[in-house]
């Protein structure tokens, strides 16, 4: 058993972290307060000629072919520097890989490539609704057949990269008699094309520089060869596509906390309170003991879910394994640096309240940490039921 990176993920892990430290780090505090927005779209287009959009993805339609587990372990690098930056390159190599996945070789080959070029600078997964957030299947959105064509009517709520994408993976009800979750199908629709309409976009607590938006659907006519995948089975890609994403989302609070972390340490051995370093005091030590085993134990159980999906083998339990105790232990690792801190870790002075505000999002969106649970009791339960 070897738990070390190969060669290639090692590259790919330093070549994110160079990137992240020379060109994310120094705009991030800026992006946060609203500022620099050219420049992310400059680094998204950057990180694209690096490879990181389509990280597994092949070769033939523009991707790095390097694996899940370079993806996650390029994503906790990209994300210590900036995590509105990693959300986006998360969610482009998911929509890469549901189109690689489901589409047919003329979708792959004339999708594909833009996303992992950056010619899209970003794509979108329009899933939620205002009605159908942890219930997916629950959705209302309705594709109609008209001739070829197909008419898609309702709206999506919260969808990331919505006002920048270039292409959008759209669910939509298709068979509204089927029973819940059959009778819905994928489309791949692009930019401009008529009545696919970007609403009111969210004023978030954090990741800032990500935007989130409503899109909406009023009479968007496409064309029949928009369907991507089979007629009425589009809702289960989408939750086998987010089982991949949960990667991706554990990854990036990873970075997060560990960019926390790393901050809180290194200010405890400089901080003197009662004459002495504040790393002295048993209290904080404990902190920094429980902060770095619990995300530690986050980048192996990524590590396991990521080295699964590689290899073919079944997946779902443990990447919600990973992205629930990443993501909590995250959120736990910002809370403890603050505390470290002291009163500056509450100010803008320093990066920690904004960590804190970027790892939030993490325990809700592609899956909440109640959900996640589901999903694993489910899984083990259903494996002692087969015994
Ligand atoms: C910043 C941001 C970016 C996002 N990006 C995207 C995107 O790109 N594409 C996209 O499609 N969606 C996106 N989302 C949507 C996101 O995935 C949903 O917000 C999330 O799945 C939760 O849905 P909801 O907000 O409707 O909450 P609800 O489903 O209303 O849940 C509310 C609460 O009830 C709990 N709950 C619900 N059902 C159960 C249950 N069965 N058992 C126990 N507890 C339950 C939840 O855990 C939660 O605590 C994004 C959201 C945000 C905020």
């Amino acid at each position: 058993m070897n738990l070390d990176l190969n060669e290639e993920q090692k590259l790919i892990k330093d070549t994110a972290r160079d990137f992240a430290t020379a060109e994310l780090e120094p705009v991030a505090a800026g992006l946060d307060q609203g500022r620099d927005e050219e420049i992310f779209l400059t680094n998204l287009k950057k990180l694209a000629e690096l490879g990181f959009m389509g990280l597994n993805v092949q070769d033939q339609y523009g991707g790095s072919e390097a694996g899940v587990v370079a993806f996650s372990v390029a994503m906790t690098e990209i994300a210590r520097a900036c995590a509105s930056t990693a959300v986006t390159v998360s969610v482009n190599n998911m929509v890469s890989e549901v189109i690689q996945a489901l589409g047919s070789e003329e979708q792959k080959m004339k999708y594909i490539p833009k996303i992992c070029n950056g010619d899209y600078q970003a794509a979108a997964f329009a899933l939620t609704e205002p009605g159908a957030g942890s219930d997916p299947a629950g959705m209302t959105t309705t594709a109609v057949r008209d001739g070829e064509d197909w008419i898609l009517n309702g709206s999506k709520i919260f969808i990331t990269s919505a006002s920048y994408a270039g292409v959008f993976v759209v669910w939509a009800v298709t068979d509204p008699q089927a029973e819940k979750g059959k009778g819905i199908s994928t489309f791949l629709i692009e930019r401009g094309t008529p009545g696919l309409l970007i609403g009111k976009k969210e004023e978030k607590m954090g990741q800032h520089a990500s935007t989130t938006n409503e899109v909406l659907l009023q009479d968007c006519r496409v064309p029949g060869d928009a369907l991507m995948g089979n007629l009425n089975s589009g809702f289960r890609v989408a939750v086998g596509e987010l089982a991949g994403g949960r990667i991706g989302i554990g990854s990036l609070a990873l970075g997060v906390g560990r960019a926390a972390m790393d901050y809180a340490t290194r200010y405890s051995l400089e901080r003197s309170q009662f004459g002495q370093k504040i790393s002295e005091f048993q209290a904080i030590q404990w902190k920094i003991a429980d902060m770095y085993t619990r995300l530690e134990a986050s980048r192996l159980l990524l590590m396991n879910a990521s080295y699964k999906k590689e290899q073919g083998r079944s997946f779902t339990k443990e990447a919600s394994m990973a992205k629930v105790f990443a993501t909590e232990s995250a959120n736990m690792a910002c809370y403890e640096a603050m505390q470290i801190l002291g009163g500056y870790g509450y100010t803008r002075d320093f990066p920690i309240e904004r960590y804190a505000r970027d790892a939030r999002i993490t325990t809700i969106y592609e899956g909440t940490s109640e959900i996640q649970r589901l999903i694993i009791a489910r899984e083990i339960l259903r494996s002692f039921s087969a015994q």
